[in-house]
């Protein structure tokens, strides 16, 4: 059933313009497989004629089997002055083999004349003979308008023309694109309005976020007559992004209340974004509408004593719509509530009836006050939960330790020594690192694996120290937040000192003493 909305995914091809994104092959067909199992309705590959990758990834996508979404090759109109057929980035569109083809062409009088340097006839011929020609050979095309709306603002009449050139030899469908991204809202309406009363074929929409409204735009032109929109996951594209369409899609579903992808898959939307975002090897951004960790997450007392009460109250939509869960951040704002939600969050059983929880909430006060903060350390304020709740043996402890440094004044090295009690049984280790903190982390993990194995496979992937003044007036003290995981899963743990090694020891043997109290960890893939 046709939706009223169709989703043109192109995180492969305009996604790929972005900074600091780039794809295999490999990853290229992992995400066009599931953008298809999540059911965008077009996945545009990537633009055979610009790199032998995209030609590579064509080549292999012949032989997998799409089931919701049509693959679309992306190209040019002819160059001026040949024949379609005699096009070498024309045919190569052809030789990718997929059901559907998009083209671009010039929409401003200002780009012909000055860029492709040749005539307004000739650029109507050369969109009509290329979709013409692609047409010939059995494919949907796509024809995507260039530079559109500011071609529109020169010269509407010449504008028009384009459009009509590539309808009139047959395009299925007329997107006009905001290459820019300049364009407001209220232009983006208008012009589309204007595009749609015009033509006969369906109108698409095609937006950039250079000035923050890549996602406003083009709902505006949906609001408009647009049915189909283009656009990246997690808005990957260049300069500031495309179209971000794990905002769009669920704008079009539950607040323009219009069809688009299956409704099911709604609940996947956030598992997707973070899916693309780990095959880019990106960290996903927690600010991203609708999917990222902070979007639902609430830090006030106020709001978080509200949102126990009645969910809606400070939260647009039920964040499960989207697959995304609601967060709460302890701070010294924290109420009891913080403190009963976050645990209920981490799988602490602790109710506003606990007996500890005023102990608790005092506890971390008094600690947020010494300039730790657990938002972005759930690990350590885990340990901190079920340790303040029952009296937990510890699986380990640092008995004493010595970092020193030595130079031959061209490279520098970092030793440590460190020894640690484990039950009964003590281990004595050194180790070099490139700084003390790599080295008291080699020597302290070389000390324990003989006793827990399975710390084998916890690594650290980031360290972050910030000097803080500490609020208590006296000297500056030092913040280390550590981020590990064990392949599986991640968290963050937090050590305040005076002195950096100290305050990393701390974050140090939080991670580790995570690792060991949660050993059943789920897979989050
Ligand atoms: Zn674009």
């Amino acid at each position: 059933m046709q939706p009223d909305i169709e989703i043109y995914d192109t995180t492969l091809r305009d996604g790929t313009q972005g900074h600091g994104i780039t794809f295999s092959v490999a990853d290229k067909l992992r995400i066009a497989e599931r953008l298809d199992a999540f059911g965008v309705h077009f996945v545009e590959g990537g633009w055979p004629g610009s790199n032998p990758r995209d030609i590579e990834f064509f080549a292999q996508a012949k032989h997998r089997t799409f089931t919701r979404a049509r693959l679309a090759a992306f190209g040019s109109t002819r160059r001026k002055e040949i024949r379609a057929d005699a096009d070498d980035q024309v045919k190569l569109l052809i030789d990718a083999a997929t059901p559907v083809v998009t083209i671009f062409g010039k929409t401003s009088l200002l780009h012909v004349r000055e860029v492709l340097q040749t005539t307004a006839d000739e650029n109507l011929a050369m969109i009509a003979d290329t979709v013409r020609f692609l047409k010939s050979h059995g494919r949907v095309v796509v024809y995507d308008a260039e530079h559109c709306f500011d071609g529109f603002a020169e010269d509407r009449a010449y504008a028009l023309a384009t459009l009509r050139a590539a309808e009139s030899a047959g395009a299925d469908l007329v997107v006009l694109c905001d290459t820019n991204g300049g364009s407001l809202p209220s232009d983006i309406a208008a012009i589309t309005r204007l595009a749609h009363s015009e033509l006969r074929s369906r109108v698409g929409i095609h937006t950039h976020d250079d000035i923050g409204l890549g996602v406003a735009n083009a709902l505006a032109a949906i609001e408009a007559g647009a049915t189909h929109v283009q656009g990246t996951i997690n808005g990957y594209g260049e300069r500031t992004g495309n179209c971000n369409l794990t905002a769009v899609i669920p704008n079009v579903h539950f607040k323009l209340k219009k069809s688009c992808v299956p409704p099911d898959s709604l609940r996947s939307l956030t598992e997707l974004s973070q899916f693309v975002d780990e095959t880019a090897n990106l960290r996903p951004n927690p600010r991203l509408p609708w999917v990222g960790a902070a979007a639902f997450s609430h830090k006030g007392g106020t709001h978080v004593n509200a949102v126990q009460k009645v969910v809606s109250s400070y939260e647009h939509i039920d964040p499960a719509s989207v697959g995304n869960t609601r967060h709460v951040l302890v701070s010294d704002l924290a109420g009891r509530s913080n403190i009963v939600m976050k645990a209920q969050e981490l799988g602490i059983d602790l109710s506003a009836e606990t007996p500890q929880l005023r102990s608790m909430l005092q506890q971390i006060k008094e600690l947020e006050h010494r300039g730790y903060e657990f938002e972005a350390a759930d690990g350590s304020l885990t340990l901190l939960l079920r340790r303040g709740m029952a009296a937990i043996p510890r699986p380990f402890t640092v008995d004493a330790y010595h970092v020193s440094m030595r130079s031959d004044g061209k490279t520098s090295v970092c030793e440590a020594t460190v020894k640690v009690s484990v039950g009964g049984g003590t281990a004595h280790t050194v180790a070099d690192g490139d700084g003390p903190v790599n080295a008291l982390d080699a020597a302290l993990r070389a000390a324990l694996v003989t006793f827990y194995p399975q710390l084998q496979d916890v690594r650290l992937t980031d360290y972050k120290v910030r000097i803080v003044d500490s609020r208590s007036g006296t000297a500056a003290i030092t913040r280390v937040l550590i981020e590990s995981t064990d392949g599986v899963s991640e968290w963050g743990t937090i050590g305040v000192h005076e002195n950096i090694v100290e305050a990393s020891l701390e974050a140090l043997v939080d991670s580790l003493e995570y690792a060991l109290a949660n050993p059943n960890r789920s897979a989050v893939r």
